[in-house]
């Protein structure tokens, strides 16, 4: 039996636009693998930051933590999963627009067809009616470390209006030097996405596309590599504890003694922590939670690379779940 059939009873028989609490929350670990900016590159802008608690003690010092926000995560994940949808003729044309000739499905555009997969699961807002509300709920997520400790700046030569280094006129090269910040490598953010009443396929969807998105940050030229690696998966029929709780729980863990965490730290040292938080965490939590158990998600994991590795298998599921909306 595959991990999707052994686990079949909390996901959707079929779509459905009714609220059934049947919550799923992948926890991830966001590992910096190049210069990360997550601002526009030669803006000058400095990253996101907030002032938060360190750990979860009473007493603890507040520290600045990097953000990611959570619109830059879904945004790269949904991009991922699009490329996939346009591969196989799926996304479609909203026969309502004005535009001639009228432009396929897109992001952040005017145009949200209703239909896809990518409407359907992650919403959409139709200016002529019609409406989705998203079934992948993010949060902002925070850096492990302290932003000090995770921040290096760099010199650039400022770009011109046109996006380039050259002067449009003259044709000669920039001088001027601004800095930007990025977040370092091997930086970690520890973030959940959480999914909400979804049918298998949808399911095998939003994890592939989580799977397989590797650039996060500014579009432009130096967009940092980012690996997602899943350290556990929870069923439940309420949302649980937030990116910042588990953040600062792994935080006084890896600490121990120390006024912070060693940098760079071991991905799988982070892993095992991160993990061993998680069950302190979903305890607190009032509803029914059920932790995946390690071998599960690892079963899981090699599922989706297998499903993922045959080209189609993808388009069968893509085609069948897309054919299950309404109206399709
Ligand atoms: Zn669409």
């Amino acid at each position: 039996m595959s991990i999707i059939e052994k686990y079949q009873q909390h996901f959707l028989p079929e779509y459905s636009n009714y609220p059934h609490g049947r919550y799923f929350s992948i926890f991830l670990l966001r590992k910096i693998e190049s210069e990360a900016i997550f601002r526009t590159e030669g803006s000058g802008e400095p990253l996101s930051r907030e002032f938060v608690h360190a750990g979860t003690k009473t007493d603890d010092e507040i520290i600045q933590r990097v953000v990611i926000s959570k619109r830059k995560q879904t945004a790269v994940e949904r991009r991922t999963g699009r490329e996939l949808l346009r591969k196989n003729e799926l996304l479609f044309t909203d026969p309502k627009q004005k535009a001639n000739p009228p432009s396929p499905c897109a992001l952040n555009r005017n145009n949200p067809c209703g239909k896809c997969m990518d409407c359907m699961i992650y919403g959409y807002a139709a200016g002529g009616g019609g409406a989705q509300k998203s079934r992948v709920i993010t949060d902002d997520a925070f850096s492990l470390h302290p932003a000090h400790t995770i921040i290096g700046t760099k010199q650039f030569n400022a770009l011109f209006d046109t996006g380039t280094m050259r002067d449009p006129e003259s044709g000669e090269p920039s001088t001027s030097i601004g800095t930007d910040e990025y977040v370092k490598p091997e930086a970690i953010f520890l973030d959940i996405e959480t999914i909400k009443d979804v049918t298998a396929a949808e399911f095998q969807y939003i994890l592939g596309n989580i799977l397989r998105s590797t650039r996060y940050g500014a579009i432009s030229s130096r967009i940092g590599k980012v690996q997602n690696q899943i350290v556990g998966i929870a069923l439940s029929d309420c949302e649980l504890v937030s990116n910042l709780e588990w953040t600062q729980a792994a935080y006084d863990i890896l600490r121990g003694e120390a006024d912070e965490p060693d940098f760079p730290l071991h991905l799988e040292t982070v892993q095992q922590v991160a993990a061993q938080t998680l069950t302190a965490l979903s305890e607190d939590v009032v509803g029914s939670v059920t932790l995946l158990p390690q071998a599960d998600v690892e079963a899981l994991l090699a599922e989706m690379k297998s499903l993922y590795g045959d080209e189609t298998a993808v388009t069968n599921l893509l085609k069948t779940a897309t054919s299950a909306y309404p109206g399709n």
